[in-house]
């Protein structure tokens, strides 16, 4: 048995935290790791923008639902979903993606989630648990299941390394360097090849 386990950001939707600065009009909420490598700082930052903006669940909700997910994605995961049990591993929160989750029809996702109060108010986050991703391919190897993977950057390596084959999606030049282990690809038609080489099964039956 096989599952197709996927990155979400940059690989299926466009980056939320970014492209929520971007609809907001918040400069201050375009910082990533890469201004503020301490990604506790950085959560803890965000969420105190939003506060200082009026930002709460709904509010949050109602910007991420005028994002799309990026173009062939819906059509991708349909072809996926026919040929592998699928899973999303993200770093994002169900708070964040789930306008997007909906427009992908909600595959299953796995990810952290946001401590919401009864106004709405975000008040912190919680991450499921240190390196979920690869703490998930572990898992789903327990469970007898091969595993092929995707994602774009850093924080889905040791998920790409855990899995019986990895495979980078649009990731910048830096990480394709840097792994040259996993075959990257830049295009829904490519990554389907791969996921189809990686396949222990005959997909073109
Ligand atoms: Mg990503």
């Amino acid at each position: 048995m096989e599952l197709a386990c996927l990155d979400l950001e940059g690989v299926l939707i466009p980056e939320i935290w970014i492209n929520f600065a971007e609809k907001t009009g918040i400069e201050e909420l375009k910082a990533t790791t890469r201004d503020i490598p301490d990604y506790d700082v950085l959560m803890k930052q965000r969420l105190r923008i939003l506060d200082e903006h009026n930002l709460g669940y709904h509010e949050i909700q109602e910007v991420i639902a005028t994002l799309s997910p990026l173009d062939g994605a819906v059509e991708f995961v349909d072809w996926l979903r026919e040929r592998f049990q699928v899973i999303i591993l993200s770093d994002t929160f169900y708070e964040f993606s789930q306008p997007l989750m909906r427009q992908l029809g909600f595959p299953t996702l796995l990810c952290h989630r946001l401590e919401i109060d009864e106004n709405g108010r975000v008040v912190d986050y919680l991450l499921r648990q240190p390196d979920p991703k690869r703490q998930s391919v572990k898992a789903f190897h327990s469970l007898k299941y091969r595993v092929i993977a995707a994602g774009d950057s850093y924080n889905d390596t040791s998920m790409l390394s855990e899995a019986d084959r990895g495979i980078l999606f649009k990731a910048p030049q830096n990480v394709i360097d840097e792994f040259p282990q996993f075959p990257a690809v830049h295009s829904y038609e490519a990554l389907k090849k791969e996921f189809i080489a990686a396949s222990d099964r005959d997909l073109s039956l």
